[in-house]
């Protein structure tokens, strides 16, 4: 029965991801701006026409006492072999540093010298995914940012004894997929390693049967990134669905007593291995939990439970003249874009999520329930663990409601777009707006390869060279005369091409375009996977940083195209590559460390809002340094002494308290 949420999960991205962009008319409103319908027309066309059963028998407690006493013999032995296992890799790695010798060139991690360096040249069995008249390398060495680091990551942490090992045998999985010796999208387990029994059976005792299943291809589904390149080791052991706070209360507590680790599971939008169980245990699918508590249309909030999607939430608020403004990737809950802390095309706007959840509910790894605030727009009420909870993947408890401050729908909104010489002025334009103070909502940057690729899927027919994407709000004047500012700034930084739509349908399927440029990147190399970048540097410096890229990527034989959210200084790249490849793995490793590495030279974070999962572990240290990882590790051990909650994830193997 419930392999259908899944089904209709799939259904629902796949829908996303394979509805055409229909084009839509152009009504012009504002006859002395010089936008010209006729090439509105030509970049959109159309436009211009118009416009597990489980027997629930008896358990006594002494074979409950006994079970879990042998469940935890059993997780011991695990343990030591994971530690095996993990100092077997470190042992191996020299060798595998030295492979990546011979394809790696220099990349100088200093800001001041930073040359774009061409990438490697596959031969000719790699199969470049583009472009084939890359430049030879001029130099050839290796790639070592962080030797220092990676020296920490030979010696894992001692304390790491406590509870369960997981972040240990998670770290080996991360470090695998650094060395992307894909074979299998999961390479070994099929869960269920010793389950007890009388685990399950709690679990049936808390839900009922059909909410706790063992299915091994519902287990996959769930055990699969969806929308990342990540390797996934295991699967969930099982997989539940619960509809209320107090089942998962029961959940946890049954997962706090056996060790069991808890991956909760919302949307599966996230893009960095956030959802991978690499222990197995329990995946808790928050589907079931979708509804809308309570609207205060006055007060402009609204209470919900974490399974609520954005866009569904969305749908139910616009009869109120009323929306929730954070959109991260479609098919994304509540839930998970708190515990990722989203933000997305708007946040230049509205702020990210920790700007516009007022409270959340949550369950602690020992089965307590938190409330972190009242619904008060603003509360000094003592330690912010609303903000603690949001941006903490699952890792510090599984969030079961959150009440969300809401904002008025715009009387007026107007999309414009321009195209610009290089991805250079094109960000200076973005900076530019921000300084004058124009109240844009959104300042989306796309580079060249971007915009052909959109047009490749969409049947638009926008100039194939950096593009600015607009939005103003407000009245219809105020958004009228933003649009006349905007445009007077890019004149002065040669744009061209400075075109505006303001009908409802064309606004939506503009950003529907955009928002789905993931899609629209896979569909232009269908056999590749996506590694997608998330640097975000203070807004100043974004024109060097994604300069500085852009030079490495075009040298780069891989696909790799910019999208940028501008004006918070956020720019992805989704490079395309063949996960077999070993060249092509290494190349993409490349690409993205050394944007990485070149945003923290400039302040900058190596996730603006993806969050850090697997994916971004390993420049955790270099980012925020040891003494803070040190301390989160304090805040997690003291939440969940036991390490269930998303274990192996954020918070590297090697930090110790
Ligand atoms: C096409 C596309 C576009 C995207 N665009 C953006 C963007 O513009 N901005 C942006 O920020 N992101 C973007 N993303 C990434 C993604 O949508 C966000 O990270 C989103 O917030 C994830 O939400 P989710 O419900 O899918 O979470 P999931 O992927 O299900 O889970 C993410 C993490 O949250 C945890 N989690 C889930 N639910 C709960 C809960 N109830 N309690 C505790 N922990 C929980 C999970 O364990 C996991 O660690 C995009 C993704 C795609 C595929």
């Amino acid at each position: 029965m419930l392999l259908h949420v899944a089904i209709a999960r799939f259904k629902f991205s796949t829908s996303c991801a394979l509805q055409l962009y229909r084009t839509q008319p152009v009504t012009s409103g504002y006859e002395n701006l010089d936008l010209k319908r006729e090439e509105a027309a030509k970049a959109l066309p159309g436009a211009g026409a118009h416009e597990s059963p489980i027997n629930q028998s008896d358990i006594s407690e002494e074979s409950m006492a006994k079970e879990l006493q042998d469940y935890c013999a059993a997780a011991a032995g695990r343990e030591t072999a994971q530690l095996t296992s993990q100092i077997k890799s470190h042992v191996d790695e020299p060798k595998q540093e030295q492979a990546s010798q011979i394809n790696a060139p220099v990349v100088n991690y200093s800001e001041q010298e930073q040359p774009a360096q061409p990438g490697p040249v596959f031969d000719e069995h790699s199969k470049p995914l583009l472009q084939s008249d890359a430049a030879e390398p001029e130099q050839q060495r290796e790639v070592q940012p962080d030797d220092d680091l990676k020296q920490k990551h030979t010696q894992p942490c001692p304390d790491a004894a406590a509870g369960i090992l997981a972040s240990d045998r998670a770290f080996v999985s991360a470090e695998s997929e650094t060395q992307f010796k894909r074979a299998e999208f999961v390479r070994k387990g099929d869960g269920q390693q010793s389950l007890p029994q009388s685990f399950i059976k709690e679990l049936v005792h808390a839900l009922d049967e059909e909410r706790v299943v063992l299915d091994q291809d519902e287990r996959a589904s769930h055990g699969k990134p969806v929308h990342s390149y990540h390797i996934a080791d295991q699967i969930p052991d099982v997989i539940v669905y619960p509809k209320t706070q107090e089942e998962i209360v029961e959940v946890v507590k049954s997962c706090n007593k056996y060790k069991i680790p808890i991956v909760p599971y919302g949307g599966a939008t996230s893009i960095e291995g956030q959802t991978l169980t690499p222990l197995s245990g329990v995946s808790i699918d928050m589907s079931l939990m979708k509804a809308v508590k309570a609207l205060h249309i006055e007060d402009m909030d609204v209470v919900v439970e974490p399974g609520l999607g954005w866009i569904e939430l969305n749908e139910y608020l616009k009869p109120h003249g009323l929306f929730f403004p954070l959109d991260p990737g479609p098919g994304a809950s509540i839930g998970g874009m708190c515990a990722t802390r989203c933000s997305g095309s708007l946040a230049v706007r509205y702020g990210t999520m920790k700007d516009n959840v007022l409270s959340l509910k949550a369950v602690l790894a020992n089965g307590d329930v938190i409330k972190t605030a009242n619904r008060a727009r603003k509360s000094a009420a003592g330690y912010d663990m609303t903000r603690l909870m949001i941006g903490s993947e699952g890792t510090l408890g599984v969030i079961t409601e959150v009440t969300l401050r809401l904002q008025k729908i715009p009387e007026a909104s107007v999309v414009a777009v321009c195209s610009f010489p290089s991805i250079r002025d094109a960000a200076n334009v973005a900076i530019a707006t921000m300084h004058c103070g124009i109240q844009v909502s959104r300042v989306e940057m796309l580079d060249e390869v971007m915009v052909k690729i959109l047009n490749d899927a969409n049947g638009t027919n926008f100039k194939v060279a950096p593009l600015l994407m607009f939005e103003f709000i407000g009245t219809e004047a105020y958004a009228h005369e933003q649009t006349i500012r905007v445009q007077k700034i890019a004149q002065q930084h040669d744009g061209s091409g400075f075109l505006y739509f303001d009908t409802t349908e064309e606004k939506e399927n503009l950003w529907k375009m955009r928002k789905e440029a993931l899609w629209a990147c896979l569909a232009a190399a269908p056999d590749a996977e996506a590694m997608s970048t998330d640097v975000c540097v203070p807004l100043t410096r974004l024109a060097d940083c994604i300069t500085k890229s852009k030079e490495v990527l075009d040298a780069s034989p891989l696909m790799c195209a910019i999208v940028s959210h501008a004006g918070d200084g956020n720019f992805h790249t989704v490079i395309l590559f063949d996960p077999l490849n070993e060249e092509q793995a290494n190349e993409a490793n490349r690409l993205n460390d050394f944007m990485v590495h070149t945003a923290l030279s400039m302040e900058g974070t190596c996730t603006g809002e993806h969050g850090v999962g697997t994916g971004k572990m390993k420049y955790m240290e270099k980012e925020l340094g040891y003494e803070t990882l040190k301390t989160m590790k304090k805040l997690k051990h003291a939440l969940d002494p036991n390490n269930i909650m998303n274990p192996g994830k954020i918070i590297p193997s090697h930090v110790c308290m």
